[in-house]
């Protein structure tokens, strides 16, 4: 399987989770692959080291001349993932319906609008 993760909001959510989730899928050969609309990658693999979350490939963007659930998407689909961890309805929503999302609630039920 092909894991797309999301930092904000999803990681950053539940750390340890992740941590274990994604030595889990990487022990077990699966590809992981973070992408986050952040701009420092130094500060941004340091931050995933402490949380020891692992991954294959880290996606950042190399401009910000865009917008954000667009240029996300494209990220997400270069990786051609089987499963995403990710907040933003707006980004799952712009997925492959092939794609299975799992969206972290910060609301409760009923409050996210799907389309
Ligand atoms: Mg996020």
């Amino acid at each position: 399987m092909r894991i797309g993760l999301d930092i904000d909001g999803t990681i950053t959510r539940a750390p340890e989770f992740f941590a274990f989730l994604s030595k889990v899928f990487m022990d077990a050969g699966h590809h992981v692959a973070v992408v986050t609309h952040r701009m420092d990658r130094k500060l941004t693999e340091e931050e995933l080291a402490e949380y020891g979350v692992q991954f294959h490939e880290l996606i950042l963007p190399e401009n910000f001349d865009h917008e954000i659930a667009e240029w996300k998407i494209e990220a997400f689909e270069k990786i051609k993932p089987d499963i995403v961890f990710e907040d933003m309805v707006d980004v799952v929503n712009g997925l492959p319906n092939s794609v299975v999302s799992f969206v972290p609630l910060s609301h409760k039920l009923g409050q996210l609008e799907y389309k």
